[in-house]
């Protein structure tokens, strides 16, 4: 990885380009798709904060990603599914892809779903969920994917807010062997729903016995049989239909449900794939996320193949069989661009860097990654395990695709460690003082990220079925501007590079200093024998709020003697100490073995803080493993 450079003139006038004409700009991306009908606007700004993006077209993102290339290249690969949980294989060409989505589509529109109906999709990564996804956009329904294995309780929360139609779900899915029922997840999630969707579609896997409800449930395997010939027309939508709904991450409260449109999606997506992932039509993408978040949506299904590179769609644990699978799977499909977190590659560092070098990595060009703050030793240690530029983005659910990152397509630009990059084409973005609400427009100064109106095409429409909370939740922050916040807290360098601190709600004030938690991490995290660490600000009589620290060590061997626990805590506090200054330090470094974190594997800081203040740590919905949260509790509950 080369070092700081400023930013490229090339690059920062495409950027200044796509704001200052963004019609133009935004209309010759828009021809990377195809268009049934063309729009007859670009951008309708009349009403603000919504936009309208290429308004009057109609176009259709099954088209774009499946039809237009099993037209062009039908044999090129388009879909390669491995799973190390059954271990089974399967690879779709592009022909191949598109008969299995119209069997899918075949089967909806047997259940009466029609364009706007939802269907909710609660499933494992097999290539059904994926059909299912493609066949529901085919035919103008809106899919709302719910990560597999969420409890009860909050899928039936989401059947209520989407009320679908129908559900397609499977019998199981698998984690790190371990067969885990989807089923009775799913029929008891019903029975507490409101809303009782009309048919539940079942992938049968295998994996665990089902009951099935007469009249509600169907066999997938049996209807594909009666389907094998179906032709289904696409639909051509509006470009401003809906095309699906997705949940944030839930880490700093409720889920917010993002709806996103159809041909601002589809345009922005195959522009990111090129400009941004500088990935080529015919090679292999292979983004390591799960098609419940957002970059699954983006990068597992809808980027690559609008882009006609074919997708790599993992089933299994970055560790199992070993740490090297990632990277088995690499060489084996010669994966020339790779998408994954900076959570899964903190999971690799505790395991053994030898398995990283075992094989020939030679078809990667990069390694991007993106949901959570980069810091500087996991960068540094991906870097030089792979021998890979290591290029960070940063994004949310509801932007769908990056507002900051490295254009490749465009320039060679470099990165800086620590920086997620410079803003991609469309997005302007400003900080502001939280306080004052002014703009800051000098170096270095911290401020919360917003991105000016109109939001670039592709990014979310508006909260579904509530469009005053979307203007409330993320257009009223800054009075008297229009601007969208990311409630995330960042810096600018003088070269344009902007730098995420964290969210504003992550920022302590200890008597009177302003602390990203994320500086306090970052210099925890570069002690040799901590692999991950999550701080909090916790409310302190005295100073306002002090700093507490939750560490997993690397090697935990020694940590049950309390001695070697406060001898590597009083090493931690020295580092501190030493990189920020006294005023950082935490009060407190405890020792866990996992750090309570979302589904999709986001710290969940505002939990930690609430149960160390002894408050209720709120909507819990999302967290992954509650044991991690519990054992916070004892500690912190326990006398010194
Ligand atoms: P919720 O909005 O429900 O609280 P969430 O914000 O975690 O959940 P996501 O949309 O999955 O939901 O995550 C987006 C957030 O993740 C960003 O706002 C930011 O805080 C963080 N993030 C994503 N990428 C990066 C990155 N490269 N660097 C720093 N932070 C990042
Ligand atoms: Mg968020």
């Amino acid at each position: 990885m080369s070092l700081a450079a400023p930013l490229s003139p090339a690059y920062s006038a495409v950027h200044q380009r796509s704001i200052s004409d963004r019609e133009t700009y935004w209309a010759e991306q828009a021809a990377r798709i195809e268009w049934d009908t063309p729009f007859s606007q670009v951008c309708d700004t009349s009403n603000p904060p919504f936009a309208r993006w290429f308004v009057g077209g109609r176009t259709n993102l099954c088209h774009n990603a499946v039809d237009r290339h099993a037209r062009d290249t039908p044999g090129a690969q388009a879909l390669i599914w491995v799973s190390t949980e059954t271990h089974q294989e399967r690879i779709y060409s592009f022909a191949e892809l598109l008969r299995e989505v119209e069997r899918m589509a075949a089967i909806l529109q047997a259940q009466g779903v029609g364009q706007g109906d939802r269907v909710l999709v609660y499933m494992p990564m097999v290539p059904e969920a994926i059909f299912a996804m493609l066949a529901c956009v085919r035919i103008g329904a809106i899919h709302s994917v719910v990560f597999g294995g969420f409890a009860s309780g909050s899928l039936a929360s989401r059947i209520d807010d989407a009320q679908p139609k129908l559900v397609v779900s499977a019998d199981a899915g698998s984690r790190g062997g371990k067969v885990v029922p989807y089923k009775p997840l799913l029929d008891e999630a019903i029975r507490l729903a409101q809303h009782k969707p009309a048919s539940v579609l079942m992938v049968d896997r295998g994996l665990a016995p089902m009951e099935t409800v007469p009249g509600r449930d169907l066999d997938y395997a049996a209807l594909r049989e009666q389907h094998l010939d179906a032709k289904v027309p696409v639909v051509w939508l509006e470009s401003t239909a809906p095309s699906y709904t997705l949940y944030t991450s839930g880490t700093t409260g409720k889920p917010k449900g993002v709806q996103r449109d159809t041909g601002g999606y589809a345009v922005a997506l195959a522009a990111s794939m090129e400009q941004i992932y500088a990935g080529k039509p015919g090679e292999v993408y292979f983004s390591t996320s799960d098609i419940g978040w957002v970059v699954g949506h983006s990068y597992i299904v809808y980027g690559p193949l609008l882009h006609g590179m074919a997708t790599l769609v993992y089933e299994g644990l970055p560790t199992r069989p070993d740490a090297a699978i990632w990277w088995q799977l690499v060489e084996r499909f010669k994966v020339t661009v790779m998408f994954s977190a900076p959570t899964a590659v903190r999971v690799l560092k505790k395991a053994d860097p030898e398995a990283l070098k075992r094989h020939d990595l030679s078809s990667l060009r990069a390694l991007f990654l993106a949901g959570e703050p980069l810091d500087e030793p996991t960068a540094t240690w991906i870097s030089a395990a792979l021998g890979k530029p290591i290029i960070d983005n940063y994004w949310q659910t509801e932007t769908g695709w990056p507002i900051l990152g490295l254009a490749n397509g465009v320039d060679a630009q470099t990165s800086k460690f620590g920086s997620p990059g410079v803003p991609m084409p469309g997005y302007s973005v400003k900080l502001f003082d939280e306080a004052s609400g002014e703009e800051l427009l000098g170096g270095n100064q911290k401020g919360v990220v917003c991105v000016e109106y109109p939001l670039p095409p592709g990014c979310m429409q508006t909260i579904w079925q509530d469009d005053a909370r979307f203007v409330k939740t993320y257009w009223s922050s800054i009075p008297g501007r229009q601007v969208y916040s990311t409630f995330d807290w960042g810096i600018r360098d003088a070269d344009g590079y902007h730098f995420i601190l964290g969210r504003t709600d992550d920022v302590i004030n200890v008597a009177g200093h302003r602390l990203g938690t994320r500086e306090i991490e970052e210099a925890i995290a570069s002690h040799p024998n901590v692999a991950e660490v999550a701080v909090v600000g916790v409310a302190d009589s005295l100073k306002g709020q002090v700093a507490m620290a939750f560490a997993v060590a690397k090697d935990s061997s020694r940590l049950d003697d309390e001695a070697a626990c406060k001898a590597l805590e009083a090493e931690i506090m020295k580092l501190v100490d030493g990189n920020l200054g006294a005023v950082a330090r935490p009060a407190r470094v405890r020792f866990v073995n996992l750090l309570p974190k979302t589904r999709s594997g986001k710290l969940l800081r505002r939990a930690i803080q609430a149960v160390c203040e002894g408050r209720d740590p709120g909507d819990l919905t999302t967290i992954d493993d509650p044991s991690s949260l519990e054992t916070i509790r004892q500690m912190v509950q326990a006398p010194r």
